[in-house]
């Protein structure tokens, strides 16, 4: 028995039937999608901070305003992006019309993580639903609280005659990758994002996926520690450091590292106070297996800042690491907590070369007071996105587009650049059925005179 048929049935039975292509029905859902989340504004706080003791800031400014100032761009740009695209002619095209028209996928799957669980569900659905597909959303069955508010209220404000939400694990969701999809949108590890792809392949669906992986964090000599560590501690730390984009690890000299821990250990101390624990802003490991493979993480090099730990409530203290080898296991995989390792360098092009010895980062980080040495990481790497002097804050712009590259993913979404990810961007060409004669000229028998045209 295939607990996914009916639902997928009926998903394209919907399309086909021309629903969910006009402007108002688009607007309908994602006017709907805007109430679902101010109306439950408390209910989806609440599920944040019992799947990951989110503050209220955090879920409200990582997870729910961004949501919305999404679904109102694409409100108010929506007639705009449906457009078609007039583009330029050649000479035998002259007097025909040619354009680009923006046409929904069809039947599109949204598959998201746990980490930011209502941003990285709703975020893709606002592409999918503006671009007026069906959707079938997997929400991660980690962030259970999320999961069941997604489950069980999301629905009543969309049409479920072009929406649904499917529950599920591994093997639920691969039951589901069975099916056939117009489009795949993924985002979560590399290695399921492989699996993702793999099951994709038998249909020829297209997949954009958004990976993880090690975000390298370039500090240079020339900077001012307190503001480095500041800027630094603030955007490792933000989710428990349960963040895609998250710096990974700092690359400096060793003098420059000298300088950073006291300047990291104030801001720590600042943001969170002597007892870190005790923070109304500090959250807590997903869950208890996340939460083993972080502890194994804090025996790599030396502790320098925090470290405690208690498995009781999942808790990691903010905590530094130097002296890190680069084969040991915290520089084997994505981090994803609240580690961050420090290690050292002889230079800029000692760190561009270890960059570069690397898989291609989600992002890249390089701080300096010297433009020219930002400018030098930026043309000397490759990064799915790159912030001179700061964290994430290349992500909050909607004007850019986010992914990955390389084995951080490929695609990308956020505004218009999401609307396109969920269209097929379809090549039209019109022409009149007269003219005839000067049409005529490409036809055979080929003569010399032809070829002068
Ligand atoms: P994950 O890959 O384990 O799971 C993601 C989704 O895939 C979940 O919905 C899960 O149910 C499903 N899944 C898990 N195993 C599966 C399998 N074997 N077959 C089919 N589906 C399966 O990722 P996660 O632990 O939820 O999230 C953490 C990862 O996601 C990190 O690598 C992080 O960097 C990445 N991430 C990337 C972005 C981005 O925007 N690029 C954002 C957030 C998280």
């Amino acid at each position: 028995m295939d607990p996914f048929a009916d639902t997928l049935q009926r998903l394209r039975e919907t399309f086909s039937s021309g629903r969910t292509r006009p402007a108002e029905f688009r607007a309908t859902q994602l006017k709907g999608l805007g109430r679902f989340l101010q109306e439950n504004k408390q209910l989806l706080q609440e599920a944040l901070a019992q799947d990951l003791h989110k503050s209220t800031f955090e879920s409200q400014v990582s997870e729910i305003s961004i949501s919305q100032s999404e679904i109102n761009l694409a409100l108010r740009n929506l007639r705009a992006w449906m457009k078609d695209e007039k583009v330029s002619k050649n000479l035998a095209t002259q007097l025909d019309s040619a354009f680009i028209r923006k046409e929904p996928f069809g039947l599109v799957l949204i598959i998201a993580p746990w980490n930011y669980p209502v941003n990285l569900t709703l975020m893709p659905l606002v592409g999918a639903l503006a671009a007026g597909n069906c959707v079938v959303l997997k929400p991660s069955e980690i962030s259970k609280s999320t999961e069941k508010v997604l489950a069980e209220v999301l629905p009543r404000y969309l049409d479920q005659s072009c929406f649904a939400v499917v529950l599920g694990g591994p093997e639920e969701t691969g039951q589901l990758l069975e099916h056939k999809f117009d489009h795949i949108f993924f985002t979560g590890s590399p290695r399921v994002g492989k699996i993702v792809m793999t099951a994709a392949a038998k249909h020829l669906t297209p997949v954009t996926l958004e990976l993880g992986g090690k975000n390298p964090c370039y500090v240079d000599d020339n900077c001012d520690p307190q503001t480095v560590a500041n800027r630094v501690a603030w955007f490792r730390y933000f989710n428990t450091g349960q963040t895609c984009v998250a710096p990974d690890y700092i690359l400096c000299s060793p003098e420059t590292q000298a300088r950073l821990l006291p300047a990291l250990q104030s801001a720590i101390t600042r943001f969170y106070g002597d007892d870190p624990r005790a923070s109304p802003d500090l959250g807590r490991i997903i869950n208890h297996k996340h939460f083993q493979r972080l502890r194994g993480l804090l025996s790599c090099g030396r502790v320098a800042i925090g470290g405690q730990s208690d498995d009781s409530d999942r808790y990691i203290a903010p905590t530094v690491l130097v002296d890190v080898q680069e084969t040991e296991p915290v520089m084997q995989e994505e981090i994803f907590g609240p580690i961050l390792p420090i290690l050292n360098v002889r230079g800029l092009d000692e760190a561009i070369d270890f960059i570069n010895r690397r898989e291609k980062p989600l992002a890249l980080y390089a701080f300096s007071n010297n433009s020219q040495v930002v400018k030098r990481v930026l043309a000397q790497t490759s990064s799915g996105g790159f912030c001179g002097n700061d964290g994430f804050m290349h992500m909050t712009l909607s004007s850019l587009p986010f992914g990955g590259v390389g084995a951080s993913g490929m695609g990308n979404y956020h505004g218009k650049f999401s609307f396109d990810t969920f269209s097929h961007h379809r090549t039209c060409l019109l022409r009149s059925p007269g003219l005839e004669k000067i049409y005529a000229i490409r036809y055979p028998p080929h003569s010399p005179r032809n070829l002068r045209v």
